[in-house]
């Protein structure tokens, strides 16, 4: 069973309180009702709705349709670039949809656990546009997560369980703090990367590391040249398989400002763009720990 036949068959529909700044709590109700928009056999629908009514709802009122983009088939030899943003959303998380959707093209959000009040929003809304959601780390926190492996999968549970409550989506596709490469894990537990990369496949999961970065990560603000130049040259533009790392973080404005002209350049190089599913190019690193 593919990914998007789990997504289907978990298919449930979730009940988006929508508070008035006081918070936001989800409850879940049973399917029913008329609803405009996608059937809800199409791929990837997800249906959330409000389950109490305010001045201008009724309980049960259609708060947001999303209907995710079907895993694409990619004929082979095409050349495919999967931009990655790590660490959302944030507050620049708007700004990288609008790129994203002026160009017409499709990324892929780790994301991590925000206590912000946009971040159950952004969530929905990169989900809304097409984009794959994927799950990154609760805390992020590598001193925690990276202590043993039932810490790391408290913490992945923990983030795939809000979202899920959130969403309706079973994510399954996940990045590492660090990549599977990192070595830091190892001031906390010797091995510990050995063994969580053996045990993903078995807990459901597929991790995806990264061939190419914007260097956004070198410093807290690159220039917008650097982020540009650190992209272009960082990735083997003879590669039919390009995840590029980037970031999602306030700080990180310049990585907005680059993103049209990574997008143009690779988009001349003969790339098309992609959301990341279950069964696409990992890019799995050398595991060091
Ligand atoms: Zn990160």
């Amino acid at each position: 069973m593919n990914l998007l036949s789990k997504i289907i068959a978990a298919f449930e529909v979730f009940a988006l309180c929508v508070g008035l700044g006081v918070g936001v709590a989800c409850l879940r109700e049973p399917s029913s009702g008329e609803i405009a928009g996608p059937a809800e056999t199409d791929p990837g629908f997800v249906r959330i709705t409000t389950a109490t009514g305010d001045a201008s709802t009724e309980p049960g009122t259609t708060a947001a349709v999303i209907t995710t983009a079907p895993p694409a088939t990619v004929p082979e030899g095409t050349k495919m670039m999967y931009l990655t943003f790590d660490d959302g959303p944030s507050k620049n998380t708007p700004k990288i949809l609008k790129i994203l959707a002026d160009y017409g093209v499709k990324a892929t959000f780790f994301v991590i656990h925000h206590d912000e009040s946009y971040y159950q929003q952004y969530l929905i809304d990169t989900l809304a546009q097409g984009h794959a959601l994927a799950l990154h780390s609760y805390t992020h926190d590598y001193g925690r997560i990276y202590s043993s492996t039932s810490a790391f999968w408290s913490d992945l549970t923990k983030l795939h369980d809000e979202i899920q409550q959130l969403t309706g989506q079973d994510i399954r596709i996940t990045r590492f703090p660090g990549g599977s490469s990192n070595t830091i894990s190892a001031s906390y537990c010797d091995g510990i990367m050995t063994e969580l990369t053996d045990a993903m496949e078995s807990r459901g999961y597929q991790y995806f590391d990264w061939n190419c970065e914007d260097g956004d990560a070198d410093g807290n603000t690159m220039s917008t040249e650097y982020i540009i130049n650190h992209a272009r040259s960082s990735a083997n533009t003879e590669s039919e398989h390009l995840i590029m790392l980037c970031h999602d973080t306030d700080a990180k404005s310049t990585t907005v400002d680059a993103l049209p002209s990574i997008i143009e350049y690779f988009r001349d190089q003969g790339y098309s763009f992609g959301a990341l599913d279950f069964n696409s190019y990992p890019a799995h690193h050398g595991v060091n720990n």
